[in-house]
């Protein structure tokens, strides 16, 4: 082995990057009983963002990697610029590193900073092509006419925030499907039955203007994006709702016919044809951007793709873990899955994405369309209603990616393992050096722990857990996270972002607790406990869930027993009835609050899903939760598990998505006074006085700042107590250019007594007359009195919460 000399660079303080790969705690206990066994779990969340948002330092030379374990030089490793060597921090082996021999080793960033990114051009590929991106709009025409004003002006807006000569086209689809031309001459429509199979040559047939339309008029299908918006406008005013009558879900839909269509006019229209040499399949990849944008408010009713009314209600969807299911239902969920098989395939071919805007919400056949836009690597996306933050919702998917075929791997130290991946990842299937753009990198060694991203999606996030192997010796341990992509955006570089994170090992419980990054720990649980529910079958079955919810609050208890000092609350009579609970530490109430939260979510909580239970939390509901909270970046997983704010209006309270919060207010000013937070059944009401925003520098930064006036009209919205009298809200704002999210922090309070609240928000008294507080105690029993508040859960386990804020 070679001996390494220290060198200068040691004494150097190294640029950590929490924000890159952020652990669940910086230090680990020295045991390894202790560290796999607290109920805490070891990990790091890793969230997808673009390089220019990070800027990190960026590096053109090949980088320096360990013979032995193939993992990354970086700034723990010990280096020697006389003899031109380092030695591995992670397995100890000595490499040899000539470039480094009586250099200023301070000049290397990979060796000053925890993160930085190799980045690659591509020598081999050629640039990329000239030609527009092609977006084809595929439209449900069966919304309510309330929902078809917002949709439409959402939909406008995202449009024509895309570069003017993308290439647009637009189908929409009721009984039955309509291709439409776009230009101003030729605006009429072609219309194909939408319960038969598509007929591929009619089909042919428009396409190519073998069939005009009134007056020998051709029809034009694809037209550059600012040509065709006005046509796309009249269009969208002209859709008429129809069958209003009937519930939205059972209107007749042919969405699967819709979407094939839309493939094969993209197909039709590509100028790009290509056959690779190494694959006998025929690829026709279409330039970069291009897209399919399915939006829609219910299942596929008509054609290929349909599941019947009565198979969609007993769970026919779910056909592969649903029990005693009847053989015809089985049918049915089969042929519509491989109808749409053969359109993702199409899809793959093209390679072009199919994102899925759901309006409605329920009973959508969320596993075929989860597995329509996954497998396309789409997203799927919920807004109900299509609110006001549609169009800006619209416009960040058309940009949202930034790399595609990504690789993540993971090295560690000597006495670590990696033990799971949670996110949107697949498992490594022998890739061809093409496609990860390895070959760019000319060291294509990967370790064991790696695995594929198909697409690299700003706001997605993955979140590994790790396991000690054996009790630790060493002051610290590491763990380094390597992100290969092609950014496209670049002429198809290859870019390895490498990060190294140091982890010290201790030996005292509460130095380790004192390094617990409550937040990260809370989102790496809630993406295990979805996991697992998902694994369990929780979807379907309620007394899977049941069992879940349990383990949630074991693994409250579990955390509490290693974890948190015993504290007597009363000694009894002759040590019968002495109550012991543990005190559970300050600065782990949001792990409590992420658990108790969890398991009263939409995802785990009740009313569980039984087949006679089909109106209450649909199983697609949950699906679609468990997703997109397993799939989501940690700030958006937080934002998941925060309680519901209500607004008054009309009488009753309604739910607001934190979403529309400030979107609400500014386009709709006659929104209601009163607004509260709801935490299940449990809410509180928010008095009416003006609120100074609690620790406001901190709260406001990283987001675009308020003027003056929008600020007062947003303290007057939410109409927080004063600074000070109430400590348990907080009011944050989060997103880079648009204030479009506000979250807020409570705890629940409801069923809990006068004495229970003064204590969790100390000065209640001073902010609410004693008609208030009735109010409150009364909206706060809520409809189900068999549900548990916060501390009511955390007693029942035998945890006693500290009174403060989270
Ligand atoms: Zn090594």
């Amino acid at each position: 082995m070679v001996e390494v000399a220290d060198q200068d660079l040691l004494s150097a303080p190294v640029l950590a990057r929490d924000d890159v790969v952020t652990l669940t705690s910086c230090s680990v206990v020295n045991q390894s009983a202790f560290a796999n066994n607290n109920g805490l779990p070891i990990g790091a969340l890793v969230d997808f963002k673009p390089p220019a948002s990070l800027q990190l330092p960026q590096i053109s030379r090949q980088p320096a990697r360990c013979r032995a374990c193939a993992a990354y030089i970086n700034p723990y490793c010990k280096t020697s610029n006389v003899l031109g060597a380092w030695q591995c921090s992670l397995c100890g082996q000595g490499n040899v590193k000539k470039d480094f021999e009586g250099a200023v080793l301070t000049g290397f960033s990979e060796l000053c900073e925890e993160s930085v990114e190799y980045v690659f051009a591509a020598p081999t590929q050629s640039p990329p092509t000239a030609a527009q991106p092609h977006l084809v709009l595929v439209i449900d025409a069966t919304l309510d006419s309330s929902m078809l004003e917002g949709m439409a002006t959402g939909l406008i807006e995202a449009l024509s925030s895309l570069e003017a000569s993308t290439r647009i086209s637009v189908i929409t689809f009721d009984s039955v499907l309509s291709l439409h031309s776009l230009t101003s001459d030729s605006n009429f429509s072609f219309t194909m039955p939408g319960s038969k199979p598509l007929d591929l040559a009619l089909l042919a047939a428009y396409l190519s203007g073998e069939v005009s339309g009134v007056g020998g008029v051709k029809a034009v299908f694809t037209l550059d994006i600012k040509l065709a918006l006005p046509r796309i406008l009249t269009l969208l005013q002209t859709i008429r709702p129809m069958e209003e009558d009937q519930p939205m879900v059972w209107r007749a839909r042919c969405l699967g016919l819709a979407v094939e269509a839309g493939l094969r006019i993209m197909s039709a229209s590509s100028p790009v044809r290509q056959k690779p040499a190494t694959t006998s399949r025929y690829s026709q990849r279409l330039p970069r951007g291009s897209r399919l944008v399915l939006i829609t408010c219910g299942p596929c009713t008509r054609g290929p793709g349909t599941l019947s009314q009565a198979a969609l209600e007993s769970g026919a969807a779910y056909h592969e873990r649903v029990s005693g299911l009847g053989h015809e239902y089985k049918q049915q969920a089969t042929a519509a899955q491989e109808y749409i098989a053969s359109c993702v395939d199409l899809a793959k071919a093209l390679a072009v994405p199919v994102d899925i805007i759901l309006g409605g919400g329920l009973k959508v056949n969320a596993p075929l369309l989860s597995m329509l836009s996954r497998d396309t690597q789409g997203s799927l996306m919920l807004h109900r209603g299509f609110g006001p933050t549609f169009g800006a919702g619209l416009r960040s998917c058309f940009s949202r990616c930034f790399g595609s075929s990504a690789v993540l791997d993971c090295f560690v130290s000597d006495g670590l393992q990696l033990v799971q991946w949670l996110g949107p990842v697949n498992v490594l299937q022998s890739p061809e050096p093409e496609d990860v753009g390895l070959s760019m990198a000319s060291d294509r060694r990967l370790s064991g722990s790696a695995c594929s991203v198909a697409r690299l999606q700003e706001g997605h996030g993955v979140a590994l857990r790790m396991e000690v192997v054996r009790d630790l010796k060493a002051p610290a341990v590491l763990l380094q996270v390597v992100l290969q992509f092609i950014d496209p955006s670049i002429g198809g570089r290859l870019v390895q972002r490498v990060t190294t994170r140091r982890i010290s090992v201790v030996s005292h419980i509460k130095e380790y607790l004192d390094s617990v990054n409550a937040t990260a720990t809370s989102v790496l649980l809630a993406k295990k406990a979805v996991l697992d529910a998902k694994r369990l079958g929780a979807l379907w079955e309620s007394t899977k869930a049941d069992e879940l919810r349990l383990s949630l609050r074991a693994q409250l208890a579990l955390i509490a027993s290693r974890c948190c000092p015993e504290v007597q609350l009363s000694k009894g009579m002759l040590g019968l009835g002495a109550r012991k609970v543990r005190q559970w530490p300050r600065s782990l109430t949001l792990v409590a609050h992420t658990l108790y939260q969890l398991q009263r979510a939409v995802m785990l909580g009740p009313p569980t899903h039984a087949p006679s239970d089909w109106a209450r939390v649909h199983a697609d509901d949950r699906l679609i939760s468990m997703n997109t909270l397993l799939y989501s970046s940690s700030i958006d997983v937080v934002r998941m598990l925060l309680p519901k704010l209500m607004c008054w209006r009309d009488g009753t309270f309604k739910e607001l998505p934190p979403i529309d919060i400030l979107a609400h207010h500014f386009y709709n000013k006659d929104i209601g006074r009163f607004l509260m937070l709801d935490c299940g059944v449990s809410v509180i009401v928010l008095p009416r006085i003006s609120l100074a925003v609690p620790n406001s520098g901190e709260s406001l930064t990283g987001m675009m700042p308020l003027s003056d006036e929008q600020l007062s009209d947003l303290k007057a919205l939410v109409m927080l107590p004063e600074a000070g009298a109430w400590q348990a809200p907080e009011v944050r704002f989060v997103g880079q250019s648009e204030m479009r999210e506000v979250y807020a922090r409570l705890f629940p309070a409801g069923k809990d007594t006068i004495s229970d609240l003064e204590g969790l928000h100390p000065g209640i008294r001073a902010v609410l007359k004693d008609e208030d507080i009735d109010q409150f105690l009364k909206v706060s029993v809520g409809q189900n009195g068999a549900d548990l508040t916060l501390l009511q859960w955390c007693s029942a386990a035998g945890v006693m919460l500290s009174f403060q804020t989270i």
